[in-house]
């Protein structure tokens, strides 16, 4: 068990696939490893999962996989490997791509993944390209080419978005393209999916619709407006939510993305869902060894907010050492826990999770109930570890919200619960065998948490625990045990 509590999302990508490089990261920290489908044909995909699954096996480790899906999000064809520089005030043109593996763009010629880019794109237009620092003005459409000039300039690579004015350009998410692939990495075994662009609560209903029996946990991108504005609804409808601070900075005000920021992790927590802070976190490390002392700043601030994940993007995926940013990250959160005024928050959460279950089905208000007693009972009695029996991982993501100062054991006997759990704040998943009685699942678990080294003879531990046998499994006992 680390001392670390708020976990590490890493995206894999060409600098961090293969198997050494996995294994480093895993032992750097990664908790969940986080796949982009936006970037690469699927096949890429489905071989870097099994690849994470190796990594994650060889070190025994409890790591989780997210696939992001790529929504509606329009891509420029790749640009060198090395990327180009775009200097301000120079000339560029866009044109639509051909939809050829061939396609490609430069500093010249930039290939936009949108057929009907000349006729939608009007002069004046403002176009962005990945997270929104290199920006064009449309100057004249000539032909079936659009003459831009550099406003912002800056070095690209990859297969950044284009982004254009949002007032026009607004299509629906989930794609078509979303849905395929969303078939495809639940057939690959993954336990979590991303949604990228949601806009109501309705977008996660229709991911949620085609996931099947089974979905994974779906969690929702907030980085359209329309998504801070329906948050409670959206979240509520997720399973857990990203702050995506990319693209939300250029459908937004610059300025209010570390408000939404607080707001997002603010509200998501109080929902007992768990909640990652993404991109730019430790930009400057894609080529330095060490990151800027703002980029410092801002991981401990977003540990200050309440997150639950702090995650890395091109840090890891195209970075030049991301086992290096892993750690780097990991320090800074483990640094900036030792800060965090831990009683503050759960007392402030407790008042308030009263009046965000009022009203909510039965099961809810009582796991809600029963884990503010836990965590209050647990420092009451000065315990050594809250154990959540859990099979959904539901309870230990309730209990996860108070967040306790002691370590928090979640013993579940699905495999797929525990590394969701991997992107749940300061959980420590633990798998035994399913039970069949409630005394049953207490004292195994309590047997599997003393063989692991987590708890000791007379330590005190603080349970809880559900019937197996209701039709709707609720947790509904708590015990308070000295171990003998
Ligand atoms: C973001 O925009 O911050 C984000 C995480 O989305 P993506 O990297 O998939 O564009």
């Amino acid at each position: 068990m680390t001392e670390r509590r708020t976990k590490i999302v890493a995206t894999i990508g060409p600098a961090s696939e293969d198997p050494s490089t996995l294994g480093r990261l895993v032992a750097a920290g990664m908790n969940m490893a986080r796949l982009s489908l936006a970037h690469g044909p699927l096949e890429e995909t489905l071989e870097r999962i099994r690849r994470v699954r190796a990594a994650a096996e060889d070190a025994n480790a409890n790591v989780g996989i997210l696939a992001d899906l790529p929504g509606p999000k329009v891509r420029a064809a790749p640009f060198p490997e090395r990327g180009v520089y775009f200097v301000e005030g120079a000339e560029t043109e866009l044109v639509a791509a051909t939809g050829a593996r061939t396609d490609a763009s430069d500093w010249q010629r930039i290939a936009v993944d949108l057929p009907s880019l000349v006729s939608d794109v009007q002069v004046g237009d403002r176009v962005a390209l990945g997270d929104g620092g290199i920006q064009f003005t449309v100057e004249a459409i000539r032909g079936e080419r659009l003459a831009a000039r550099v406003l912002t300039g800056g070095n690209v690579r990859g297969r950044p978005g284009v982004t254009f004015p949002s007032s026009r350009f607004t299509a629906p998410t989930p794609t078509p393209e979303d849905l395929r692939l969303l078939e495809a990495v639940i057939a690959a075994g993954v336990e979590a999916v991303a949604v990228s662009f949601v806009r109501s609560a309705a977008d996660i209903d229709a991911v949620r619709a085609a996931a099947g029996a089974d979905p994974p946990m779906l969690v929702a991108k907030i980085e359209t407006q329309s998504a801070v504005d329906a948050l409670d609804e959206v979240i509520a409808a997720a399973d857990a939510v990203m702050v995506a601070r990319g693209d939300l900075g250029i459908r937004c005000a610059l300025e209010d993305v570390p408000h939404y920021q607080k707001r997002i992790i603010h509200a998501t927590v109080a929902y007992g869902r768990p909640v990652i802070t993404a991109t730019q976190m430790l930009e400057s490390m894609v080529q330095s060894p060490a990151p800027t002392r703002a980029e410092v700043s801002d991981v401990a601030n977003a540990v200050f907010d309440g997150t639950s994940a702090l995650m890395l993007s091109g840090e890891t995926a195209i970075g030049h050492d991301p086992a290096n940013a892993v750690r780097t990250m990991a320090r800074i959160a483990t640094r900036a826990e030792r800060e965090f005024d831990y009683l503050g928050w759960g007392l402030a959460l407790g008042r308030q999770q009263v009046a965000e279950t009022r009203g909510a089905p039965a099961k809810v208000r009582i796991t809600a109930a029963i884990s503010a007693a836990a965590w209050r009972a647990a420092a009451d009695a000065e315990a050594t570890a809250i154990i959540a029996c859990t099979n959904s991982g539901a309870t230990a993501r309730a209990i996860s919200r108070f967040r306790p100062t002691v370590p928090v054991l979640a013993a579940t006997p699905s495999l797929r619960t525990a590394r969701q759990l991997s992107v749940a704040w300061g959980i420590t998943p633990m798998l035994v065998e399913p039970r069949q009685s409630t005394d049953d699942i207490v004292w195994f678990a309590i047997q599997a948490a003393v063989q692991h080294g987590f708890v000791k003879t007379d330590d005190v531990v603080a349970i809880l625990a559900g019937a197996p046998d209701e039709p709707v499994p609720t947790t509904d006992v708590l015990r308070l045990v000295r171990i003998r």
